[in-house]
């Protein structure tokens, strides 16, 4: 008789749900922190010019050295402290297959980019909270009190912190990289909106990582390139764990022409710097509804029945933001990311409206 059944698979996804960015078509988009503004024309152009001499038979480069190197270049470091992903996210998994897995602990600091915690579930590895305070901040001495005691392998800091938006402090950072020789990885995704990195910290601490990516200020979300800053002792354990070519050529060539042009993007970046400064304020004058602080290219608000605010926004007026209203610690939080200024527009006359419908 032929077996028409699979067996179950590993017992540690039992649980574990699928990521759903929940991408809808809709008119305003403002739900995966992207940049509103896709690559510039002219540079566009030139990236199509250097994919046609590409050779589509060959496996490309499998460290993308000519992209490590111009990193290594702008960020004033050796290629041995870079390394390039299919993403922040293939740097997300690889750091749980190399510092993650069974018998190892990972201290979470929650509200958070849920990919982590997902991540340590994935490989086995146990996963210790220290939530952040009723305001978001950090609760650093429960941090660094934690950690010293010396069994926790890995912490991961947001800094801009998805969804929260707040830059970590630098002397918490430093503090946390002294207190024992766990890895630390700063997840610098939003860094360029505010200016802040740690990469002076790179080569003064060997147990530091930052994370980036080439997915928000630099408008290629669509392409896959994030990389890490580490020390070599560190990217070499890395190097262990990633798939040989995760980088495609492609994503090769249009991230090096990207780089090579990115003092293109300084006006967009300051520009949603400007909106989002002034979108604060229109929406901290809408009554019921509080802001926090970002240095990100997203708000995190909190307001009455916001899951119902929500899902008005979407259905009457097909303005879409993220609901973080069912997260344990993010009770009624839409995260909103900056737009165009007339998305924006859209965004406060729909969140007027249902708020209104919906009621205070
Ligand atoms: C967007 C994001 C990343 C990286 O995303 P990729 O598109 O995979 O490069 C990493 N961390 C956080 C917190 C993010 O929001």
């Amino acid at each position: 008789m032929p077996v028409d059944r699979v067996r179950k698979s590993n017992s540690r996804l039992d649980g574990l749900i699928p990521y759903d960015p929940k991408s809808l078509a809709v008119d305003v988009f403002l739900s995966a922190n992207e940049n509103p503004y896709d690559v510039p024309a002219g540079v566009k152009a030139e990236m199509f010019e250097r994919l046609a001499k590409l050779s589509f038979n060959r496996y490309p480069d499998p460290l993308a050295d000519g992209l490590r190197g111009l990193i290594a270049e702008k960020e004033g470091l050796e290629k041995s402290n870079v390394l390039v992903g299919n993403g922040g996210d293939e740097q997300l998994f690889n750091i749980f297959l190399a510092y993650g897995g069974p018998g190892r602990v990972f201290l979470n600091i929650p509200p958070t980019f849920s990919v982590y915690a997902a991540n340590a579930r994935l490989t086995g590895a146990d996963v210790v909270e220290v939530k952040r305070f009723d305001d978001f901040t950090i609760d650093e001495d429960a941090v660094c009190e934690r950690v010293a005691r010396g069994d926790i392998d890995l912490v991961i800091v947001g800094s801009p912190n998805n969804p929260t938006a707040d830059l970590a402090d630098a002397a918490f950072v430093e503090r946390l990289l002294d207190c024992s020789d766990a890895l630390v990885m700063v997840d610098e995704a939003y860094i360029e909106f505010s200016g802040r990195t740690l990469r002076r910290l790179i080569g003064k601490h060997e147990n530091l990582v930052l994370l980036r990516t080439f997915s928000k200020a630099f408008s290629l979300a669509g392409a896959r390139i994030g990389y890490i800053l580490a020390s070599p002792s560190v990217i070499s354990e890395f190097c262990k764990v990633r798939q040989p070519y995760s980088i495609d050529a492609i994503a090769q060539t249009v991230a090096c022409t990207v780089l090579e042009h990115r003092g293109e993007f300084q006006q967009v970046i300051d520009g949603i710097v400007e909106r989002r400064a002034l979108l604060q304020g229109e929406l901290s004058s809408i009554d019921g509804v509080e802001v926090f602080p970002s240095d990100a290219n997203f708000l995190l608000i909190r307001l009455p029945h916001a899951h119902e605010v929500w899902e008005t926004m979407l259905e009457k007026s097909s303005v879409l933001v993220r609901d973080f209203s069912s997260g344990d610690y993010t009770r009624n939080c839409l995260r909103v990311t900056v737009g165009t200024g007339e998305e924006n527009g859209r965004l406060l006359e729909a969140l007027r409206s249902a708020m209104d419908e919906v009621g205070r």
